[in-house]
């Protein structure tokens, strides 16, 4: 996980500041672009079916406030409202699946492998595992 830096981590003097770490993402065509900052959670993989359906696979997304999401780049980026209560960002150009929010919610999740390497998180946990198909084989999940 993203943690933000502070400085006397490094040299033992009272910080007066934080700093605030931050990644760039893209979808394939990078018609779509974006920069998260602060605090990342770290990355949980979701295997319901409309993760399948949209995905192709599984979704493994971080997430972050939205205060902490900038949008560098939304040529073609489109929402597809996926239920009663959440719609998912992808982009019309290159089928890129990027982003996951809650109408009206206060955080997005950001699928984790649009993000610009390296993306310091580690995977967290699986979830709506009982969803996956019979091919899918769960991911190792990293506990710290
Ligand atoms: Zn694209
Ligand atoms: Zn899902």
């Amino acid at each position: 996980m993203l943690q933000v830096v502070e400085a006397d981590d490094v040299d033992g003097v009272v910080p007066d500041m934080t700093e605030v770490r931050s990644v760039t993402g893209s979808c394939l065509c990078s018609g779509v672009r974006y920069r998260l900052t602060g605090e990342l959670r770290d990355v949980v993989n979701c295997f319901c079916q409309q993760c399948q359906k949209t995905s192709g696979h599984h979704v493994a997304a971080t997430r972050v406030p939205n205060t902490g999401f900038e949008l560098l780049a939304d040529d073609t980026l489109s929402w597809y409202r996926s239920s009663d209560f959440a719609e998912r960002g992808f982009c019309t150009n290159c089928g890129g699946n990027l982003f996951w929010r809650q109408v009206e919610g206060e955080r997005i999740s950001v699928m984790a492998g649009t993000i610009d390497h390296p993306t310091g998180l580690q995977t967290r946990e699986n979830i709506f595992t009982e969803d996956k198909s019979d091919y899918h084989a769960l991911p190792e999940v990293t506990t710290r």
